[in-house]
């Protein structure tokens, strides 16, 4: 493999992975790529002028984003049919990933364009990867609708896959949305929330949903920044008893230790005495790990 610096072909468009916060988060090909190509089009010309500053790179920059994308990508396959090298980037992570940039690349493709994904950030691998997730399996959704009757149909169309599934989601709405979550998908399944992934106030928090509120109601701070959720998806038939154990568990928890809150949970809902310990010996670390800025 070339590890030695790249120069952009003519008539290739390239999709360029961008920082999501941390400005070093960039690749070298990127860079490599960012300095060489014809063309930048970029969805917020001030926000990709800023971070082409940071790394020392003057380039042309076009605007291409939700508005205008069909226009743009006409007027950039015209580009590349000349024999112009074009990168797309989009405000932060990868293009096309909640972000505009399908429209470009299938209309490069139509036009029989090379198209080079560059890879690089991306909130959804980053929460991924440091999460935890005991499913192998996940399904990403990206944004959920603003609007809190469709938000909720949207979920009752998730409730029953067995995928963790995960949203983004923005500081306006993250309140509202973790309410939904907790009250279409139910209070027992366990909520990872990803908050502002590689900046200052990077923070993981891990807890069930029927808790989420109120840890998020807790410190105002909380509430800021941007969000990757990550929630476990429907639990197998065999743990729907664990699920009302785990609840009544969790109450017991609150004013008893360990021990005797496992022996009573098991006698009240009929689960395994050794399983409730061991479970409610994961919720004191949970509550010992969750960091705080
Ligand atoms: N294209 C981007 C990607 O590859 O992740 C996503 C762009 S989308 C318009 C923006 C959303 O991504 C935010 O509202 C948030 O849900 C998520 N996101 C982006 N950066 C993030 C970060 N640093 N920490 C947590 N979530 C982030």
């Amino acid at each position: 493999m070339q590890a030695s610096e790249f120069r952009a072909q003519p008539g290739t468009l390239y999709i360029v992975a961008t920082p999501i916060g941390n400005l070093r988060d960039i690749t070298l090909r990127a860079l490599d790529i960012l300095k060489t190509v014809d063309l930048v089009a970029a969805e917020d010309t001030r926000t990709t002028g800023g971070l082409l500053a940071a790394h020392g790179i003057a380039a042309r920059l076009v605007a291409c984003h939700e508005h205008n994308e069909r226009t743009a990508a006409a007027e950039l396959v015209a580009r590349l049919q000349e024999g112009r090298s074009v990168a797309l980037v989009s405000d932060a992570g990868t293009p096309g990933v909640s972000d505009p940039g399908a429209v470009v690349v299938r209309a490069a493709r139509a036009a029989g364009i090379a198209v080079v994904p560059l890879p690089g950030p991306s909130a959804v691998a980053t929460a991924l990867s440091a999460a935890g997730l005991a499913e192998g399996h996940w399904l990403f959704h990206g944004f959920l609708p603003h609007k809190a009757g469709e938000r909720r149909r949207v979920l009752e169309t998730l409730a029953g896959l067995p995928q963790a599934l995960v949203f983004y989601e923005s500081p306006h709405r993250i309140l509202d949305t973790v309410a939904d979550l907790a009250a279409v998908l139910g209070g027992g399944r366990r909520l990872v929330i990803a908050r502002e992934l590689s900046k200052r106030f990077e923070q993981f928090h891990d807890c069930v949903l029927a808790e989420a509120v109120d840890w998020l109601k807790d410190d105002d701070n909380r509430q800021r920044g941007e969000f990757v959720l990550i929630v476990s998806g429907r639990p197998a038939a065999a743990d729907d008893g664990m699920q009302e154990a785990t609840r009544v568990l969790d109450i017991l928890l609150e004013d008893l230790p360990a021990s005797q809150a496992a022996r009573l949970a098991a006698r009240i809902t009929g689960a395994k005495k050794n399983a409730l310990y061991d479970l409610a010996l994961k919720r004191g670390d949970l509550k010992t790990v969750t960091s705080d800025e």
